[in-house]
């Protein structure tokens, strides 16, 4: 790869100001140059870049044929993802035109565990609601009704980094905890989690958390199918790609009663709604919006990674794939290059 100063400038899409802080504060020791663009990268935005063979994406970045092929076109050599999931590259594309993709694979795992936590107690205790309520002077408690986590079945698919993590946190509330994971992990067996098969996951648990990625054995995991073998009142977690949830199912789900709260930090149609102020527009979105009148379902904006922690990580471990793949064509973390 060249080493002129072309090669080392990045072009990141749908940077957010937290983005410029944390790559501005941590590239005092890289020396790349970078340049920001608040636009997603599109078949539209990618003729923004110019004279650089680098690109930075998150999560809700179109990364397709016709987008890789204009990269290519523009001599574009490395695309770096500043997140874990690649459900938005089309990495067989990257691969036809040679260039290579990398990835944040484990930034803060338990960023993201925590926050699935978080949901839960939100939903079970309402304490967004009691928020709200004493700040009028309403102390009754009517309503707020929860129940214990010690003693509850919480099913995870998915297993990995963030699966693990969250299923640490659910042990120490002194839950049962049942796992499906095409790989089983022995070390999560030893602390007491039991791998079951998906159907058991379904029909066993009081709570079930999303921790496997976005493909095509997964996309629309919860389903009316899924759904239906779920306990009355199950509250589904999803903190971690929105294609997992068929929405149409979960809406129903909830009118019926079956579903008892949902949470969710992604969205199937996320990429035209989250990270940005709507507060003055009309949602077109009638589905987000049905799931947001219901009195059970929190929804946060892809916000499951945002911590301090977290940030740093990504800028630092982002900033190494990308000087180790311009120094030696390769990362020593496998894990972290996909093509
Ligand atoms: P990981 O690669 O460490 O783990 C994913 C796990 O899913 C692996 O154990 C894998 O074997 C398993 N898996 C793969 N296919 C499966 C299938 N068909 N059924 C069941 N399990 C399957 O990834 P991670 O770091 O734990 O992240 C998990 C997901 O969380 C990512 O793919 C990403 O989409 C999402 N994520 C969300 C946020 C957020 O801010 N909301 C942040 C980071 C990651």
């Amino acid at each position: 790869m060249s080493s002129n100063l072309v090669a080392n400038k990045i072009a990141f899409f749908s940077t957010q100001p937290y983005d410029k802080t944390f790559f501005n504060k941590y590239n005092e020791d890289f020396g790349f140059r970078l340049d920001f663009f608040e636009t997603q990268l599109n078949p539209q935005t990618v003729a923004l870049i110019e004279e650089c063979e680098i690109v930075c994406v998150f999560v809700n970045d179109i990364v397709n044929e016709t987008v890789i092929k204009q990269l290519a076109e523009k001599k574009v050599k490395i695309i770096a993802l500043r997140c874990a999931g690649f459900n938005n590259v089309d990495l067989e594309v990257a691969k036809k035109y040679n260039i290579k993709v990398c990835r944040v694979p484990a930034y803060s795992p338990q960023a993201v565990a925590e926050h699935a936590m978080a949901m839960i107690l939100t939903l079970n205790r309402k304490t967004h609601k009691a928020y709200n309520r004493v700040r009028e002077q309403n102390f009754s408690l009517n309503g707020l009704l929860g129940f214990d986590l010690f003693g509850k079945t919480i099913g995870i698919i998915g297993t990995g980094n963030i699966g693990k993590a969250f299923s640490k946190i659910a042990l120490g509330f002194g839950c049962k905890v049942l796992a499906y994971d095409i790989v089983e992990s022995d070390e999560m067996k030893k602390d007491g989690v039991s791998f079951v098969g998906l159907e058991e996951i379904f029909k066993s648990s009081d709570i079930i958390s999303l921790h496997c990625p976005l493909n095509d054995q997964t996309k629309h995991v919860i389903n009316t199918t899924s759904i239906s073998f779920m306990k009355e009142s199950v509250m589904i977690i999803n903190t971690s790609r929105g294609g997992l949830i068929e929405t149409s199912s979960v809406i129903e789900g909830l009118k019926e009663g079956k579903i008892g709260y949902l949470g969710i930090d992604v969205y199937e149609q996320e990429e035209k709604l989250f990270f940005r102020d709507l507060s003055a527009d009309i949602i077109q979105d009638d589905a987000i919006q049905r799931l947001m009148s219901f009195p059970n379902v929190l929804v946060t904006a892809h916000q499951a990674f945002f911590t301090n922690e977290a940030l740093t990580q990504i800028a630092l471990v982002t900033f190494n794939n990308i000087k180790s793949l311009l120094a030696q064509n390769d990362i020593e973390n496998k894990a972290a290059l996909l093509v």
